[in-house]
């Protein structure tokens, strides 16, 4: 979500440097793009609607807004993701005020307050967006007016005093070439130039090729910045630290034509990484073993893992587990005792929701274990311990392989805490890891067949418009979960229920229109299963199953079937979840989406 890039520095293609920048966070999801900067002593200054590429052109094009004399390069830029003001020209960022111009991430909750206030003492201030984040520009630049003594740093110190939300801004005098972050509940870092200068940006992939070191801000810091030096003016200074690349770009290597299927293909192995990775489950897993309960929180895909290995862990190691959508969690009052550990999941370590939960459970004292896919990320640092689930980066907006990397994590705590507290013989827990580590064989054999299948099913119903998708006792987390995918990158109507509930309601739905997607592996539930079929088809629904290779009866009812191989119960999710995936992405390639960028839809979600 929102990708913010500045430069300050000796380095003269500055348009080069943000355009790359803003480039590599794409992945972020935006739906305008913008910058302002100087490059030999020319102003240049262009907003657009769309992509990244459609910015490219524009600056190809763009006229010098100004002459100035300064010799430094400098300049912001930013992709917006809108939560106030639809996506426009007009409302892309950078704001100006003056000379002054600001990027924002993040939302200024009392923004009408503010604006109504500046609009008091001077009518005359005219305001072009929609935007909330509009407001600070021209706040920062009234206190220089009304105190021309005043920096620029004690301008917008003064003015976040007044703001109540979040925020990671860079702002920016074109003509002196004053340069001031901050930022407090949103990320932000800065990159020590390999040449003379520095970069700041919301997420380390900004730096890569400009910068081999950085430091991460902390809520609150404000920092001012030269092209020689920075200078914390709220906050202390931060170590800093060694940018690593590997594991931060990724292609599609002219194998796959999206991200996406790339990134299922990737599922086998990711769960060979977390298995060879076990010993940073093995040292917390002291900690958690005192747990009386296990507290999962996360949003979206990663609120769906939670609710898999919920069944999982219960069943394997007798923890009580709750599982929690960080937003509801952080204003929920939940009774909390020094006998909980929360487990937090989170792909990009940003999730704004989640970091807040985790603040909130530290607070109440609760031990905090965040799974985490990026190094260094927000939430790594935050949480009292750190399991990383090496999923490598994650490009296209619908997860899967960090789906599938969390829900391995928590498959080998579910097996250990089992182990140790003997509700699992050691047989029962070896034969468990040692099925888990044969997933990735399991996986390459199939994938490509089940592909295939889902492909010509989505052609085959890929015009309907309503789709259901149930399971039973885990297979509804899977049900949640791919349901989830369909409505994300093909824009269906898919909603979920566990099989169970759809006489309760969702049956009313169903009609020759509606396909309902059931998973029915030949599990201890699989009779259950049968009946729902059977109750859809009596209805006139369409039923694809999702099914084992020994689920016959399920096989004969259905109107089109996928077989998934035959694992332990307990690890049937990691197979049944493909086709789900695979269904998805298809429907959504047949109906013309953007498969890696879906509409309206952030990577990592950095606003409440
Ligand atoms: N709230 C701001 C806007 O709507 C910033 C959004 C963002 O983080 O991209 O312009």
């Amino acid at each position: 979500m929102c990708g913010i890039v500045g430069y300050i520095g000796a380095n003269g293609a500055v348009k080069e440097v943000l355009l790359n920048g803003l480039s590599k966070l794409e992945y972020r999801g935006y739906d305008s793009a913008g910058l302002v900067c100087v490059e030999n002593n020319r102003v240049f200054y262009e907003r657009s609607l769309g992509r990244v590429s459609n910015l490219e052109s524009a600056v190809v094009k763009s006229k010098v807004l100004k002459l100035i004399d300064n010799k430094a390069s400098f300049g912001i830029a930013h992709t917006r993701w809108a939560t106030h003001g639809k996506p426009s020209k007009e409302n892309a960022h950078p704001h100006k005020a003056g000379d002054i111009y600001l990027v924002h991430n993040g939302i200024v909750e009392n923004y009408k307050e503010l604006k109504e206030a500046l609009l008091t003492v001077d009518g005359s201030i005219e305001f072009t967006s929609q935007t909330d984040s509009e407001v600070l520009v021209h706040l920062i630049s009234s206190k220089l007016d009304s105190n021309p003594r005043r920096s620029m740093v004690e301008a917008v110190q003064s003015s976040l005093n007044l703001v109540k939300g979040t925020y990671a801004i860079v702002v920016l005098n074109i003509v002196s070439g004053e340069m001031v972050c901050a930022c407090n509940g949103s990320p932000l870092v800065l990159g020590i130039a390999d040449d003379e200068g520095l970069l700041v940006a919301s997420d380390t992939v900004a730096l890569i090729g400009y910068a081999k070191h950085y430091l991460r801000l902390a809520d609150g810091d404000v920092v001012s910045l030269s092209p020689k030096e920075y200078v914390f003016v709220s906050g202390t200074d931060k170590e800093v630290l060694e940018l690593e690349e590997s594991g931060q770009t990724s292609s599609l290597g002219g194998v796959f034509g999206h991200y996406m299927l790339k990134e299922i293909y990737e599922q086998g192995e990711v769960v060979d990484r977390v298995v060879n990775n076990k010993g940073q489950i093995y040292d917390i897993l002291p900690k958690i073993l005192k747990a009386k309960r296990l507290i999962i929180v996360g949003c979206g895909t990663s609120y769906n893992v939670g609710l898999v290995a919920e069944y999982l862990i219960e069943r394997l190691s007798q923890i009580s587990v709750e599982v929690e959508v960080a937003s509801e969690f952080r204003y929920r009052d939940m009774p909390m005792s020094e006998g909980d550990v929360a487990i937090v999941l989170s792909q990009s370590g940003e999730t704004v929701d989640t970091l807040e939960a985790v603040k909130l459970c530290k607070e109440r004292g609760v031990l905090t274990v965040g799974i985490v896919n990026v190094e260094g990320s927000a939430i790594a640092n935050a949480c009292d311990a750190v399991i990383y689930n090496k999923a490598g980066r994650e490009v296209s907006v619908a997860s899967t392989k960090a789906f599938t990397s969390q829900l391995a994590v928590l498959s080998m705590l579910a097996i250990m805490l089992g182990e140790c507290r003997s509700s699992l013989t050691t047989i029962e827990a070896t034969n468990l890891m040692s099925e888990l580590s044969n997933l990735p064989a399991v996986l390459s054999q199939e994938l490509d067949r089940m592909s295939k299948q889902m492909e010509d099913l989505a052609k085959k119903y890929g015009s309907i418009e309503n789709i259901i998708c149930l399971g039973r006792g885990v297979q509804s987390a899977i049900a949640l979960e791919g349901a989830l995918k369909i409505k994300e990158v093909s824009y269906i109507n898919a909603q979920a229920y566990p099989s169970g509930e759809i006489k309760h309601g969702p049956l009313a739905l169903v009609d020759p229109n509606t396909l309902c997607i059931i998973l029915a592996p030949k599990d201890e539930l699989y009779t259950k299963s049968l009946s729902v079929i059977e109750e859809v088809k009596a209805r006139g629904g369409i039923v694809i199953a999702i099914t084992t290779p020994n689920g016959k009866e399920v096989i004969q009812s259905s109107d089109g079937v996928v077989i998934v191989p035959s694992v332990m119960d307990e690890l049937l999710p990691f197979m049944t979840i493909l086709p789900m995936q695979f269904f998805a992405y298809h429907l959504a390639l047949l109906r013309g989406c953007d498969v890696d960028k879906p509409r309206n839809l952030a990577k990592s979600v950095t606003v409440e």
